[in-house]
This record gives structure tokens, sequence and C-alpha cells, in this order.
């Protein structure tokens, strides 16, 4: 058994099968092995599966498509049992002692470029054919299932680093953990591990050649145990049941009202990032969404969603909420959410450059699409809007003029919408904390943004790991802007929030409540212990 710790960021143990992120761009890596034997022996398995595959498709194809196309299958089944194909493949890994996806994939492009290079065009066609048998094989090595990524069995994901595009399009019903030799607790990642409730590490270096193994994810630790021996699995295995457990006991604070025992009222309301995280609102018995990433929506898709798209997306949450508040905050992208679809220029300073509502308010037709789409959503259910990174007093009085335009082009067209919606701002810069009281008077409610907010207010970037030592999450700095905030809000009748990690900080749901605030919004799985520990305070 061998063990490599990091930095926890989010608690759970995972028991399960290792399968390394395949890239998006196909790339293979070199890899070092120490055990060749076990690493044929995987490249075995994979050959085994890889051939009941080309079984299945070969009888799904006789009866689809007939013999003559079906027969494809057959060939293909004779060129992954080529003698000369598979001692090629054993003896890349054996002389160079590396990784078995390696082997197919170099086996492969040489075999292609020899057929290649035939006289006869029959064979010249066969350069194809190997091809495919070798993406196939690599594919399954790395996993299983068409196109990398696609797990035939839920697997612990290991990454060098995870970008919130990536992570977004992973079928979340198939990771029991994420493990990432890079990034930081605070990323969006992180973020999505906490909302799907698996435990998730950052900062493990655990070596390259672990594909396939059988390893234990410790979320409290931080730690990942890969071959645990049989006491250590059965230790974990009792520890899995206790949390769930844990967890059951929780159950019990489900359809109880959010309130002190002296009776101060607190909302507790959700994160995420699409619809299909609406569930996991449901069921940890959300009392509405306080934060909709809405750019998610952009970040899963290859070109702009059209207002339709969005209008349907929107629609439906607020649909499945049914009259529970819904918050939609507008496109936050830059910094680390990056699309390529927006052409954005390569900057020096990127949290400090173009995102969000800098984006919104010079590129205007994009936000109009979008605003148009929340405010017909706006006639399905309780749909508020939030403007992030709001530094300054014009740039909210140009976001509700666009917004005042675009009720006023939809009214034009007989759409219905809700004329009244709420409409808020992310306080996420210290800029947006001085100037609190101005901007109060302007919109309804306040959502605090502490994973910004700390970034901006001590200068630390949260994407970079190698300042974990200076960055402190309950910075009295940080704390004291949201006490201003909170109060700032009030004096204006404007209601403030928190939407940021902290906001589901056990350590600081009594300071939060003491101070005032009036809503906290978090990753769905923390509800629930939030909502016990304000029906214990006085
Ligand atoms: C924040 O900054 O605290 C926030 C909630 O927004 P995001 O994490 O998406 O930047
Ligand atoms: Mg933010």
């Amino acid at each position: 058994m061998e063990k490599f710790t990091g930095k926890a960021a989010y608690q759970g143990i995972a028991i399960g099968k290792i399968a390394e992120m395949a890239k998006a761009d196909g790339a293979i890596e070199k890899v070092q092995v120490a055990d060749v034997a076990a690493e044929i022996e995987r490249l075995h398995a994979a050959k085994e599966q890889a051939m009941g595959e080309l079984k299945a498709l070969y009888e799904k194809a006789l009866v689809d498509v007939g013999e003559a196309h079906a027969d494809i299958f057959e060939v293909h089944q004779m060129m992954l049992d080529d003698d000369d194909y598979n001692e090629s493949i054993e003896e890349i890994i054996k002389e160079q002692q590396v990784n078995a996806e390696y082997a197919v994939k170099t086996t492969g492009d040489n075999f292609a470029a020899m057929f290649a290079s035939m006289e006869d065009e029959y064979m010249r066609g066969r350069a194809a054919d190997v091809k495919d048998i070798s993406s196939r094989l690599v594919t399954d090595l790395m996993g299983g299932g068409a196109g990398g990524n696609n797990f035939t069995e839920p697997v612990i994901l290991v990454a060098d680093d995870l970008a919130p595009s990536e992570t977004v399009q992973l079928d979340k019903a198939m990771v029991l953990a994420f493990v990432t030799r890079e990034g930081s607790t605070n990323s969006h990642t992180a973020i999505l591990a906490r909302t799907m409730n698996i435990p998730a590490l950052v900062q493990v270096k655990v070596p390259k050649d672990v594909n396939g193994k059988m390893a234990i994810v410790d979320g409290k630790a931080g730690a990942v145990l890969i071959d645990p021996d049989e006491d250590t699995l059965a230790k974990y295995k009792k520890l899995q049941a206790e949390e769930i457990e844990k967890r059951k006991l929780l159950d019990a604070m489900k359809g109880l009202e959010t309130v002190t025992k002296s009776g101060k009222h607190v909302h507790l309301y959700c994160n995420i990032g699409g619809v299909g995280d609406i569930g996991y609102v449901l069921e940890n018995d959300g009392e509405g969404v306080g934060l909709f990433r809405s750019e998610f929506l952009y970040l899963q898709n290859d070109d702009y969603p059209t207002e339709e798209q969005q209008f349907q997306a929107y629609k439906q949450v607020a649909e499945i909420l049914a009259g529970k508040q819904l918050i939609i905050r507008t496109l936050d992208i830059g910094a680390d959410k990056q699309i390529d679809y927006f052409n954005l220029e390569k900057e020096e300073n990127p949290a400090l450059g173009f995102r969000a509502i800098r984006i919104c308010l010079t590129r205007e037709e994009i936000f109009m699409t979008q605003l148009k789409a929340l405010l017909r959503a706006s006639a399905y259910g309780n749909v508020a809007i939030m403007f992030p990174m709001i530094i300054s007093k014009w740039e909210v009085e140009r976001s509700l003029k666009l917004l005042e335009a675009a009720k006023a082009d939809l009214r034009a067209h007989d759409v219905p919408f809700n004329e009244n919606i709420s409409v808020g701002i992310m306080i996420e810069t210290p800029a947006a904390v001085f100037m609190a009281d101005e901007l109060a008077e302007l919109v309804d409610f306040f959502s605090i943004g502490t994973n910004d907010l700390t970034q901006y207010t001590c200068a630390i970037d949260r994407q970079n790991q190698h300042l974990e030592k200076f960055f402190d999450a309950h910075h009295p700095a940080v704390l004291k802007a949201i006490q201003m905030t909170i109060d700032a809000g009030h004096r204006h009748n404007t209601w403030v929030g928190i939407c940021g990690e902290l906001g589901a900080d056990p350590e600081l749901t009594e300071v939060f409540v003491n101070m005032g605030i009036d809503e906290l919004s978090m990753s769905p799985t923390s509800i629930l212990r939030t909502r016990k520990i304000i029906r214990d305070m006085d």
C-alpha cells in the first residue's frame, strides 16, 4: 500500500478504482511504470474488454445494417488479436518500462504508417482500422467507454488539474472522488465537488502509473491510499458506513424551519451550476437557490447559448423550485472560467481583467440576450437577477437600464415576465464594500461573494496553490468587510446574504447570524448541517 497526502477540498471517504483523466486533445503521456507485469495484465484486461465491445458491435451491425457492413467489426477483432500487433505493444512496455496507453498508441501509429505506405489499396485502407482499434484500446485502458472519461463504473478521478469546463462535462454519477496533483481548495472544481457531495483532494503528488488501481480517498486526512491491504480496506468501509449514518441523522433537520431559539430566521439557499444540480437542492431541503452560476451553461456549450436555450434552462429550474427563490447570476466568465468561443485576449492579470460584468457591459448584445431569457423565465417562478463583480454605481445603473430596455422589448412583443423582478448585486470587491451605502440604494439585495472578496481584499490569488500559507479564510479584514456590508444594506432596506464558500463554514455560522445576515447560500450538501447549528443557537 502506498500513501500520498495533499489538501482536502471536500471531506468524505471514497473507495474504488482510479481513472486518470483523459486529455481533451487525445494526447497520451509517456509514463514510466515500476511494475511491468501489472501493466501487461492491465493491457490484457483492456484487450478483453475491447474484444467484447467489438463482438457486441458486430452483432448489432448485423441486425441494423446487414452482414456486408458488419464485417468490419470482425476484421477489427482479427487485428486486435494479431500477434505482431500484440507483441509490439508488450515489447514497448517491457523494453521501455512505460504505460500501456503509450505503448498501444505508439504501436497503432507505427502500424498505421506501415499500412499507409503499402502499394496494395486494400492494405492502405487498413491504416485507419489499426488506428481505430488502438484508440478503442487506449480508451478502455483509461476507464472505458467511447471517447474517454465516459466510465463504465464509478471511479476516483485523478488529474493534474481540472478546469471548470472539463469538470462540467463529466458524468457526475460516475465520479467517486476528485484527486488533482495541482489545484487549490478554493477553485471552482472544489466547489463542484462540494455540490456533488464527493471527496476532493488537491495538491496530491500521485504518481502517473496509477490508472486502474484500487484506492481509498480519505477526505479528512487529505490522503490517497493506493492498493490498500484488507485491514485498511475494512477499516475505511466501516468509516464510510458511519459517515452515511451521520448524514442520515441530519435528515431529521429536513422540513424544519431555519430559526434560532430566540426566533431569528435565516434563509438557507443553495449554490448551483445548472439544471442538473437542482436534484441536490431538493434532496437536501434547500429553501431556494441563492446563486445559480449561469456561466456554466455557457461553459457546457460550443457556441453562445441562444435566448431560447437559456430561457428553457432557467424556466425549468424556476418551475421545479415551484415558487421558491431562484437567484440567477448573470454571466461571470473570465479569470479561471475561460470559454474559447468568446475569443478573449490573453491577459497578464486575468483576475483583475476582463471578466463578468465588464464583458457584459462591453459586449452588450450578449448581455441583452441573457437578460431577456431571465425576464421570460420570471413568468414561471420566483426569479431574481444578480450582477457579479460590481465596483461602481454606473455599472449597476447601466445594467438596470439595459434590463429596462429588455423589459420594454418583451412588453412590445406581449411576452410575459415579472415587472417587479428583484435585482441584486454580488459584493465581492473591496470597492463594492466601501460603496455599499450608495449601491444599496439601487438594488433589492446584496450577496457577498467571499471567494473573490477574500482574494481581492487580501491580494491573494484564489487559484495559486503556493500562497495557501498566507491565505486566511477567516481574515479579520474579510469579516469586517462582511459586517460593513450587512450594516450598509440594512440602513437602506436591502437584505444581505453570503454566497461564497465561507457561508457554509460551520465555525462562522453563529458569527454571521450574530452579524445580522439574512441569507446564507451554499453547496446543497451543507444545508442540513448549517440548519442544525442555527437551530441550536440561542
Ligand atoms: C464568490 O466569489 O464568492 C462567488 C460566489 O462567486 P464565484 O466563486 O463563482 O467567483
Ligand atoms: Mg466571484
